[in-house]
Order: C-alpha cells, then sequence, then structure tokens
C-alpha cells in the first residue's frame, strides 16, 4: 500500500489537459499478448474489401461459428424451462456450482459410457472457452506447457495471461517458455514425441481446430503413454467430437489408462449450436492426482465453486434436450449437414490439384500452399472471390502456408463459394 494523496489532492492540471489515468500497471503478461489480433485484422480486410467492392456478395467460411437453427425439440425444452421461471413452483435461483446432476449423468451415459467416467466427475459449464481459462487458474503460472502448433488460440493466449508462456520471440513467433508441437502434413498432424520435451502440461485437441484431423486411437495411446511415463496432465480438448465419421476416439478416456493422466473438456457449441447459448463441461477423473498424491477434482472443484457459479439454468435445460432420444437424432442431423458441406468444399479444393486435409472428421478444411504466405493466399480468394477464408499463421507458425475454411454454412453458400474457387483456380 502506498499513502493515498486524497486530502492534499486538488485536480491536477494533467487531468484536465490529457485525460486522467489511474496509476495502475498493466498487468505484464497482458502485454505479452499477441495472437488475438487474427479475427479483428480478418474483420478489418473483409471491410476494407467491402470498401473496395461494395456490391460484392460476400461469403464468410472464416470464423468457426454455427449458422443452421437449433432443432424445435431443445429450444421448446429451453423455452419452457424460462416459463417456468415466471411461476412460484417452477422458479429456481442458484443451482449446483458443478450442474444439474441429471445433466451430469446423461453426458457421462451419452459420451463417456463403458469407459468409467461418473457424473460426479462432469463439471456443467458455460463453454470449453472459460473452462481452458478456469484450468490455467486451477494449473497457476508455474508449469510447463506444450501446445500443438497449428492450434486453437485459446491456449496458448491462456498460457500468456497467466504467466506460463514466456517472452515471444518476434522472429519464430514462438512464445519461450511453450513446448510447441508441430503438426503439419509431414507427420501426418501428429507431434514427433520422441523428440518432444516433458512438460507439466500438454494441451491436445483432437479433432483438431484448424486443421480438422482426428488422432487415431494408436496415437493416442503413445500420447498417454508418453504423458503417463513423463508424470504429465494431458488437457484434452473435444469440442468437435461429434464430427467423427471413423474409428478414431471420440473422448481421451477411450484409451486405457488415461484417466490418471488426462482431463476433457468438451463443448455442446458445435455439437448443438450452442455457440450463443453456452453450455460446455469438463470432466477431471477422481484417479488424477497431483505429485502429493493431492486429487486434482477437489481443487478444481473448488475453483469451479470460486470462480463460477454454475451453468444458466435454461441452457442446462437445452442440453438436457439434446441427450433425449429425440433431442441427439435432430442435433446430429444438423451435424450431418455441415459433415456434408465439409465434404463439397474437400471435393471443390481437392479437383484443383491441390492437398486439402481435414473436412473427414471436422468441421474444417486445411487447404495446403506450399512455400506462400497464408495471408497471401487469404488476401488472393478474398479479393477475387469474395470468399472469406483463415489464414493458417493466425494459429501459430506452423499453421504458414495453409488457410482454414469453415463448413459451418448453408449450402447455397458452400455451393457458390465452391463454384467460385474453381473459377479462380481455373484461370490462374
Ligand atoms: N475448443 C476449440 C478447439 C474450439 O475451436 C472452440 C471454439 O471455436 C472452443 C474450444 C470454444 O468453445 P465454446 O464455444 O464451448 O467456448
Amino acid at each position: 500500500p502506498q499513502p493515498n494523496r486524497w486530502a492534499s489532492s486538488s485536480k491536477s492540471k494533467d487531468d484536465s489537459e490529457v485525460g486522467h489515468c489511474t496509476r495502475v500497471q498493466r498487468n505484464v503478461n497482458m502485454e505479452g499478448l499477441r495472437t488475438g489480433y487474427l479475427f479483428p485484422e480478418i474483420f478489418k480486410r473483409e471491410s476494407e474489401h467491402m470498401q473496395k467492392k461494395a456490391h460484392a456478395r460476400l461469403i464468410r467460411l472464416g470464423i468457426g461459428d454455427t449458422t443452421l437453427p437449433i432443432p424445435d425439440i431443445i429450444t421448446s425444452a429451453m423455452a419452457e424451462h424460462a416459463y417456468a421461471l415466471s411461476t412460484i413452483q417452477g422458479y429456481k435461483g442458484y443451482g449446483a456450482e458443478q450442474g444439474n446432476m441429471d445433466l451430469r449423468k446423461a453426458i457421462a451415459e451419452k459420451f463417456y459410457k463403458d469407459m468409467g467416467v461418473e457424473g460426479h466427475e462432469i463439471f456443467v459449464s458455460d463453454g470449453a472457452q472459460s473452462d481452458i481459462s478456469r484450468l490455467q487458474m486451477l494449473l497457476g503460472s508455474n508449469v510447463t506447457v506444450a501446445i500443438q502448433d497449428p492450434s486453437f488460440p485459446g491456449y496458448t493466449d491462456s498460457s500468456v495471461i497467466v504467466g506460463q508462456a514466456g517472452k515471444l520471440e518476434e522472429e519464430s513467433g514462438k512464445y519461450g517458455n511453450i513446448v510447441y508441437m508441430n503438426c503439419g502434413s509431414e507427420n501426418g498432424f501428429f507431434p514427433d514425441l520422441s523428440t518432444t520435451p516433458r512438460t507439466d502440461i500438454i494441451f491436445f485437441c483432437s479433432p483438431n481446430n484448424p486443421t480438422g484431423n482426428a488422432a487415431s486411437r494408436q496415437q493416442l495411446q503413445q500420447l498417454v503413454d508418453f504423458a503417463r511415463i513423463n508424470g504429465s496432465i494431458i488437457v484434452y480438448d473435444s469440442a468437435y467430437a461429434a464430427f467423427i465419421s471413423d474409428e478414431s476416439p471420440r473422448s481421451i478416456f477411450e484409451i486405457p489408462g488415461a484417466k490418471e493422466v488426462a482431463i476433457e473438456i468438451s463443448s455442446f457449441s458445435k455439437f448443438a449450436g450452442f455457440t450463443g447459448v453456452r453450455l460446455g463441461w469438463t470432466v477431471v477423473p477422481e484417479e488424477l492426482l497431483y505429485s502429493n498424491r493431492f486429487p486434482v477434482i477437489k481443487d478444481y472443484n473448488r475453483i469451479v465453486c470460486t470462480c463460477f457459479n454454475g451453468a444458466s439454468n435454461i441452457a442446462q435445460a437445452g442440453g438436457l434436450a439434446c441427450l433425449s432420444e429425440d433431442g441427439y437424432k435432430a442435433v446430429t442431423n444438423v451435424v450431418n449437414y455441415y459433415k456434408e458441406n465439409a465434404k463439397i468444399l474437400v471435393e471443390a479444393f481437392a479437383s484443383l490439384g491441390l492437398k486439402v486435409y481435414g473436412g473427414k472428421n471436422a468441421p474444417y478444411i486445411w487447404v495446403h500452399f506450399p512455400g506462400l504466405s497464408s495471408w497471401d493466399v487469404f488476401n488472393e480468394i478474398l479479393e477475387k472471390t469474395d470468399v472469406v477464408t483463415v489464414p493458417g499463421r493466425g494459429f501459430g507458425p506452423g499453421g504458414e502456408g495453409y488457410i482454414r475454411v469453415s463448413a459451418f454454412g448453408h449450402r447455397e453458400n458452400i455451393l457458390e463459394a465452391s463454384m467460385r474457387l474453381k473459377k479462380l483456380f481455373f484461370l490462374a
């Protein structure tokens, strides 16, 4: 604490001339953030493009937001819950911080059957993004972390914010204290674990955003063995599990031995169009222990009770409806629609002789333009076809030379974008 200046104060000259500022220093970790500029930069380029070509019909296949309506069976359940809040009998205030036990049990039954995961190990949340931050708060600034490169920016950014990342090396675009696990076409989008240094935490996302690749059972077994041997914890993000079309595991807990070394975060966002409704969950198994044998689940419970007061009860009613027999069928139909979109986009790029990845187990298509700058490819596509994509470089240094294309669109837009792209590359 410092002495206060109240008693001796008169309005300072500076205040009136340049506006007031506090004496509080900016958190140095916040100053270290860089990667958050991706989507604002895309939006800026999109706006500039529209100023030049005011009549262009822009098709946005950039940001991975869902576009189709939520099936009525689910919104009806939410509406019913909301109306009941206006009645004496139906009113509910705070619920359990960890979520409604019926929903926790339903998640365990639907997604973790025969994997030994129980309702009390599932913490319902307002989405995977917030859970990543809550996990970072749980882990603190002293842990070492490994992150897939390229990857969803949430892991790196939250790591910078809590102070794990170290300094950004401008030339490489990498933070000094993060281990970057390269996942490119040359290694089948799975890191070479024989050369990966040991870290306390391994963030691993499968099916992956942005590459669209789902790790195989054998690869995930390797990852679990790697974590067991090194005494590490895997934070596994399965937000896109619903899009898996082949035999790839939908959860890390399908792998024997994972319960002692992994936490799983997941979400209703892409599975049920809940990006705006906000609902997700995190599984922290009872068996997961710190080096002093203290159960991680107890600390996570404390974080959830202190930093979160439970997900909206309306959203949870929607979540339960998604897991009913008819609700599940209805959301699966929507997922299948996006999967069909992905197929159309994959075929469009492949027909041009380009190397195309993803799309089969994820709503993202990852297109390779070897030797080219991903921002240049992004610009060229935007200028010539009015289609917005995402430059791979925005997901980390390992994304250079790629663009990500999202399949979360209406069919007519996907078909139109495919046609325009085919023309562009045909002429080029
Ligand atoms: N994890 C991954 C891999 C994502 O791509 C996203 C969103 O795009 C999230 C988590 C965030 O999901 P939520 O909407 O549940 O916060």
